[in-house]
């Protein structure tokens, strides 16, 4: 499930348990103590889910939770505060705020765990979605199988995470930058070029002679799955 969220949490043991357990199920994290433009963080690149808490060092998780809410590009990412217990009546404003949803510290990693899948069901579902469709391609999370035509197509792990990140949301045009992010990790330093080659490698895979090809370039600035690929060969 590589849905990403965004953890934005100051008491870093927190931070740390979160993330430990979030990328243990399976999704992308990124990280965020408070002290960074969190507004501006996320509508770079906006992430499928916000775990928010409330007392942050310089803007309090309400105020990031209301410009959230004020912006178009952000505006429909799910929030859900982490509040500490006596903010009884500061929960209610929290969700008078716009966030979707609130824990109260010390939380249950297993609840806050479904109330994210919960609230990713309705908001992102191809995020959490074993099977992902386009036209006749057909990508298999549990099984890590791609099919096109009912023919299995071999990817390397790269190229697998590649073409399911781009298939996730049809029509984004992802830069490389993003693309590196997300598929190869914000810690490791990989040339930007490297996308191209492994996408020329995944676009060899998938592609057959005259077969459509679903991911198109965008001349200076990336690439992204043709959200128009499965109507043109229904
Ligand atoms: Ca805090």
């Amino acid at each position: 499930m590589p849905a990403t969220v965004l953890i934005v949490e100051d008491e870093e043991p927190i931070q740390e348990l979160l993330a430990y357990n979030f990328k243990a199920e399976g999704f992308n994290v990124r990280t965020l103590d408070g002290s960074e433009d969190v507004v501006r963080e996320v509508s770079v690149d906006t992430p499928d889910i916000i775990l928010l808490d409330w007392m942050l060092p310089n803007m309090s998780g309400i105020e990031i939770c209301r410009s959230l809410r004020a912006r178009p590009d952000t505006r429909e990412v799910p929030i859900i505060m982490l509040t500490a217990r006596g903010e009884e009546t500061e929960r209610v404003r929290g969700l008078a705020t716009g966030a979707d949803d609130y824990v109260v510290k010390p939380f249950s990693v297993p609840e806050l765990m479904a109330r994210v899948k919960s609230l990713l069901r309705r908001s992102s579902p191809d995020a959490v979605a074993d099977v992902l469709k386009a036209g006749e391609l057909m990508l298999d999370r549990r099984t890590r199988r791609v099919q096109r035509s009912g023919r299995d197509i071999e990817l390397s792990p790269t190229e697998f995470r590649l073409l399911e990140h781009m298939m996730q949301t049809p029509g984004r045009v992802f830069t490389r930058a993003q693309l590196l992010d997300a598929v190869w990790g914000r810690d490791v330093y990989v040339d930007e070029r490297t996308v191209d080659v492994h996408v020329g490698r995944l676009r060899k895979s998938i592609n057959r002679a005259r077969e459509a090809n679903p991911i198109r370039t965008v001349r200076g600035v990336g690439y992204s799955f043709d959200e128009r690929f499965g109507a043109v060969n229904a």
